[in-house]
C-alpha cells in the first residue's frame, strides 16, 4: 500500500481510504459482524484509514473492527452537523461511545458550503479545537461538496482537511467544474492542508469508466487519500490492486465494474418532500404525490434516505 501524510497533521494515512457508508443502514445494511469482517480484510491488505459520519450509522461497524485491529494501527475519520457547543460535544461523545475509542483522529464537519456556512458554525468548531488541545481529536476538518467550501477552508488556518467530492467528471460537485475543484485543492495542498477526496466514482455512477476513473485520481498529486465505499472482498481487492499496480484478473475486473447501484424509492412514499430539501445536488422532485429521482443527478450518497420518515428509500 501507499502510504501518504495527511498534510501537515502528522497523519500517515492509506492512499486508499475505506469508506464506511456503502456498508451501513442507508446502504448494503451488513451487519456490524460482517462490516467489520470487511474492514479487518481491507487492513490486512494495507488500508489503514477508515471514514464514517454520525449520519451513515456505522460506529458499531467500526467498533466491531477495532476489537479485531489495534486501536493505534487504524486511522478514523468522522464528521458531524453539529453547530454549537453542546451539539459539538454531544456528536463527539456520541462517536467515542460508539466506536469504543478515547480519540477520533480526523473529526470534520459535515457539508460545508462556503465561509457563512463556516462561520455559522463557528462555535462547533471551537468546540472541537477545544478537545483537539486535549488530545482528544488529532486533526480537525470539514467535508464539502462546493468549491466554495475549499476556497473557504484557505482562509481558516485551523482547518487542516478537507475531504471534497474529486472525480474525472466533476460529478456532485455543486458550484463549478472540476477543473476549478482542481485549482482550489492545488491552492490548499500548498498551504499545506491535507486533502481527502470521496466519490471517485461518482456513488457508483461512473463504475462503467473505473480505469479512467482510477488513473484520473491517481494522477492528481494533491490528493492524499481518497475514500472508496465498499462492500465486498472483490470491490476491496480491485481497489487495493489498482492503487497498488498490481495485475487485476478480468473476471475480477469484470464483476466490480458491472455491479451497478441505484437508488429506489418504495411505492408507499407519502410524497412529504423532506427527501427533496436534503438532496444538495437537486437529484429529487415530487411527481404525483411521490418522489421521484433524476439518475443522471444523483450521486448515490443516500443522505436522502437519512430523513425519510417512511424509510422508503435504499441505494442498493
Ligand atoms: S437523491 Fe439522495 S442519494 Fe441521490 S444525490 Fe440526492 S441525497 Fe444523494
Ligand atoms: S422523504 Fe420519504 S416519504 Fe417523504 S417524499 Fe421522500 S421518499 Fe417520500
Amino acid at each position: 500500500m501507499i502510504y501518504n501524510d495527511l498534510g501537515n497533521t502528522g497523519i500517515k494515512v492509506s492512499k486508499l481510504g475505506f469508506g464506511s457508508l456503502t456498508m451501513g443502514p442507508l446502504q448494503r445494511n451488513l451487519s456490524a459482524f460482517e462490516g467489520a469482517s470487511l474492514i479487518e480484510y481491507a487492513f490486512s491488505r494495507g488500508v489503514n484509514f477508515i471514514d464514517t459520519a454520525e449520519l451513515y450509522e456505522t460506529y458499531a461497524h467500526i467498533g466491531e473492527a477495532l476489537k479485531r485491529i489495534p486501536r493505534e494501527h487504524l486511522v478514523i475519520a468522522s464528521k458531524c452537523y453539529a453547530y454549537s457547543k453542546e451539539t459539538a460535544l454531544t456528536s463527539f461523545e456520541k462517536a467515542l461511545n460508539e466506536l469504543g475509542t478515547d480519540y477520533i483522529d480526523l473529526f470534520m464537519l459535515h457539508e460545508q458550503m462556503d465561509e457563512w456556512t463556516i462561520k455559522g458554525h463557528y462555535e462547533a468548531i471551537e468546540t472541537f479545537l477545544g478537545l483537539k488541545s486535549k488530545g482528544l481529536i488529532k486533526a480537525f476538518g470539514i467535508s464539502t461538496h462546493y468549491i466554495s467550501g475549499v476556497k473557504a477552508a484557505l482562509k481558516y488556518p485551523e482547518i487542516e482537511v478537507v475531504h471534497p467530492i474529486t472525480n474525472r467528471n466533476g460529478l456532485g460537485i455543486q458550484d463549478g467544474s472540476r477543473v476549478e475543484m482542481e485549482a482550489a485543492l492545488r491552492a490548499f495542498k500548498a498551504r499545506g492542508g491535507g486533502i481527502f477526496g470521496m466519490k471517485p466514482l461518482g456513488g457508483g455512477n461512473l463504475l462503467g469508466n473505473i480505469d479512467e476513473c482510477f488513473d484520473y485520481i491517481l494522477s492528481q498529486p494533491y490528493l492524499d487519500a481518497i475514500a472508496f465505499g465498499m462492500q465486498s472482498i472483490e470491490e476491496i481487492d480491485y481497489n487495493v490492486n489498482r492503487v497498488m499496480g498490481l495485475p487485476i484478473e478480468d473476471s475480477l475486473r469484470i464483476k466490480v465494474s458491472t455491479t451497478e447501484k441505484a437508488l429506489q424509492i418504495a411505492d408507499w412514499c407519502m410524497g412529504c418532500g423532506a427527501c427533496v430539501k436534503k438532496c444538495d445536488h437537486k437529484a429529487l422532485m415530487l411527481s404525483g404525490g411521490k418522489a421521484i429521482v433524476d439518475r443522471s443527478k444523483c450521486v448515490l450518497c443516500g443522505y436522502c434516505s437519512s430523513v425519510c420518515p417512511e424509510f422508503c428509500i435504499k441505494v442498493y
